[in-house]
């Protein structure tokens, strides 16, 4: 099954993109951990993709298609594949349905999780990484904030692009050039949208029944 998974920066698509590939057995390809993993890496790539992200821009088209389309070429996707924060802009949607045929593929669904401004802001600027595992921890809303990893005890930091400032403006760029998307997806009838307003276990029942018989 081809996914591609939709939704504001906090709308919770790396924690459903994680459970949808494990039930379909389908490579998750993140873009945003692409590119962290190369600023981690201190790659060229990474030096370039970080002016961008930590000024909650995106990365431009022509460096994030080249990623995409690579990674799609490789076998692991021949039985299908659940792309998480690509496309994002028009541009990258296009080029994404040309490599697809160019292979003879098509995308099968694409899962839109709409959550409202109010809880995306709190759920951004409340999130804490691990530096050692990459793990998320929400602390929005808890008195005692707490400073390492529960999984592995690492030590939790507040990412550069889920600051206050940055937050507001990937939400005006994501309503910007990201939300074009749902009219251009509704348009060739691929468009599934999910109330991501819910725990995790509720959003993933209604993708579950989306995707049911991956
Ligand atoms: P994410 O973790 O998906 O929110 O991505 C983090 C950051 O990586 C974004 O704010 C962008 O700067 C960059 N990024 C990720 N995916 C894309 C994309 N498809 N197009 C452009 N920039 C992207």
């Amino acid at each position: 099954m081809n996914i591609v998974l939709l939704g504001a920066p906090g709308a919770g698509k790396g924690t459903q993109a994680a459970r949808i590939s494990e039930k379909c057995g389908v490579p998750h390809i993140s873009t945003g951990d692409i590119f962290r993993k190369s600023v981690a890496d201190g790659t060229e790539l990474g030096r370039e993709a970080k002016r961008y992200m930590d000024a909650g821009e995106l990365v431009p088209d022509e460096v994030v298609i080249g990623i995409v389309k690579e990674r799609l070429a490789e076998p692991d996707c021949a039985r299908g594949f659940l792309l998480d924060g690509f496309p994002r802009t028009v541009g990258q949607a296009d080029a994404l349905s040309g490599a697809l045929a160019e292979t003879g593929r098509e995308l099968d669904s694409v899962i839109d999780i709409e959550v409202d401004t109010a809880s995306l802001i709190s759920r951004l600027t409340g999130r804490r990484t691990c530096r050692a595992c990459g793990n998320i921890t929400n602390v929005a809303g808890l008195a005692n904030e707490p400073k390492a990893c529960e999984l592995c005890g690492g030590e939790l930091y507040q990412r550069e692009d889920d600051t206050v400032a940055t937050v507001t403006h990937r939400l005006t760029v994501y309503t910007r050039q990201t939300e074009p998307l749902t009219d251009y997806y509704r348009s060739k009838g691929l468009l599934r949208q999910v109330d991501g307003n819910r725990s995790p276990d509720g959003v993933f029942e209604e993708i579950s029944r989306i995707i049911d018989g991956c």
